[in-house]
């Protein structure tokens, strides 16, 4: 049987600073070592100074994944040089004296699979290494340490998956978890990434490390699981160790034998006391944690009667049930649900789309109450959607300027039926013996006035003109 376990960091990127000192947590779009001080440099004299926000953050994270919180926490100091470690060690976590990582045993359900979760760990990002240079032989590595210090939480599950489209279906779940939670932004470049842990017929357990994304995730956990089955077949002898993921070859490649916890040579970080989180903190905290997407699902379903499978796209992501909540009433809900299901996720579909976005909630419910008293066609709501996002003018407005009001005027209707009556003498001919072509008509009647005619009335008055 497969089994794959997975180490995911996520950094906390909605923070406003780095996990011990004053320095943007957001170092992304700076000069490099431009978002550094002498804290996260590690120079002398100086000393951690805890992120209360950051603790705050990933107990909330602990606690959407039904982790055990423990009361009391504590840092440890993890050692091992690397340029892209200012200090030596890291500030990271570690269950030596019990429980004392910031979420410990907890499990979350994907369909019908149930995950474990083993722990999670708030530690410090490193820095990041760059490698340029014109050939092989003439490399050069650059480093960056703007991002050293950021606050970053591990996620660590026990191997309960059985095939890559778990891993994928649990990484949807999680990053829209992260992002529901306010904690995280998964789509900005380097917010999340993943080590995983591989083994085919309780053979040996091969790590992958190093990959970049949660897309590249699911296709080295696919490779990983081919070559080992592939070893298999010819009777190689598969070899526990530790593999590196090449983004650019898309194939894993042997690194180094694997360390134990033993060379890290762990021990408590003397700088930061161990951190008390009391029940009532916790509490307090749980209550500012934002609605579940399985409740406002629920919620969706049950007060407005929204499909179960648009209520489930539109709960799932933080930015259209947000618009969503801002913009409904009991009358539009629904239709308002439709409209972003249907056509908004399609129109900005992109994290620079929606930032460039000008539509806000009451353009939305305009949208919808336009639709709902028949002064819009849904056709002609969604070229004013595209007309909204792009310039963010009122709903009226745009309906003067693109004159996309409907033509429910009867006898101006009634002059564009005639038309297309003349036009079409066939259908006209056809339509006495086979009522379908009445809605060939129909669809004509809608080319002429594009997309603006009042289906019903279209309907209603080509009936009358055809008898
Ligand atoms: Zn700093």
């Amino acid at each position: 049987m497969t089994k794959i376990g997975l180490e995911i960091h996520c950094q906390l990127t909605k923070l406003e600073s780095k996990l011990f000192c004053p320095c943007k947590a957001n170092y992304r779009d700076n000069e490099p070592n431009s978002n550094i001080c002498p804290i996260c440099m590690g120079l002398p004299g100086t000393l951690p100074r805890l992120n209360q926000k950051a603790i705050e953050k990933a107990t909330l994270i602990a606690m959407a994944l039904n982790c055990s919180t423990p009361e009391k926490i504590a840092f440890f100091r993890k050692n091992y040089f690397y340029p892209d470690l200012p200090k030596n060690f890291q500030i990271t976590q570690l269950n030596i004296y019990g429980d004392t990582s910031i979420g410990g045993i907890g499990e979350i359900t994907i369909g019908e699979k149930k995950i474990r979760i083993t722990r999670i760990q708030l530690e410090e990002d490193p820095g990041r290494l760059i490698y340029e240079g014109s050939s092989s032989k003439n490399q050069i590595t650059l480093v960056d340490y703007n991002r050293a210090g950021t606050p970053l939480v591990e996620i660590v599950t026990e191997p309960d998956f059985e095939n890559p489209k778990q891993v994928r279906d649990f990484l949807k779940v999680l990053s829209d978890l992260l992002e529901n939670l306010d904690v995280s932004d998964p789509s900005l470049e380097g917010a999340m990434r993943a080590d995983a842990n591989v083994s085919i017929l309780g053979g040996n357990k091969v790590e992958i490390k190093n990959i970049n994304s949660f897309h590249d995730l699911e296709k080295a956990v696919h490779f990983e699981i081919t070559r080992q089955e592939s070893l298999h077949s010819r009777n190689i002898p598969i070899v526990q160790e530790t593999r590196h993921w090449d983004d650019q070859r898309k194939i894993t490649i042997s690194s180094r034998s694997k360390e134990g916890d033993l060379d890290y040579r762990y021990f408590l970080e003397g700088d930061i006391p161990w951190i008390k989180i009391g029940i009532d903190v916790q509490e307090k905290l749980k209550s500012t944690m934002p609605e579940s997407i399985v409740s406002k699902k629920e919620r969706y379903v049950k007060n407005y009667g929204i499909p179960e499978q648009v209520a489930e796209v539109l709960s799932s992501d933080k930015y259209y049930s947000d618009l969503f909540d801002e913009s409904h009433n009991q009358t539009n809900a629904k239709e308002i649900s439709n409209i972003i299901t249907t056509d908004l996720m399609g129109l900005a579909d992109t994290r620079e789309k929606r930032e460039q976005s000008k539509l806000n909630s009451s353009h939305l419910s305009d949208l919808a109450d336009a639709i709902l008293s028949g002064k819009l066609t849904r056709n002609s709501a969604k070229n004013a959607l595209y007309e909204i996002i792009k310039s963010g003018k009122e709903l009226s407005t745009i309906i003067s300027e693109l004159d996309l009001g409907n033509v429910s005027d009867k006898n101006k209707l009634e002059e564009i039926i005639k038309q297309v009556m003349l036009e079409e003498p066939q259908a006209v001919e056809e339509s006495k013996s086979n009522p379908q072509t009445i809605n060939f008509l129909v669809g004509k009647v809608m080319q002429k006035t594009r997309g603006k005619a009042d289906p019903q009335l279209t309907l209603e008055l080509l009936k009358k003109n055809l008898d």
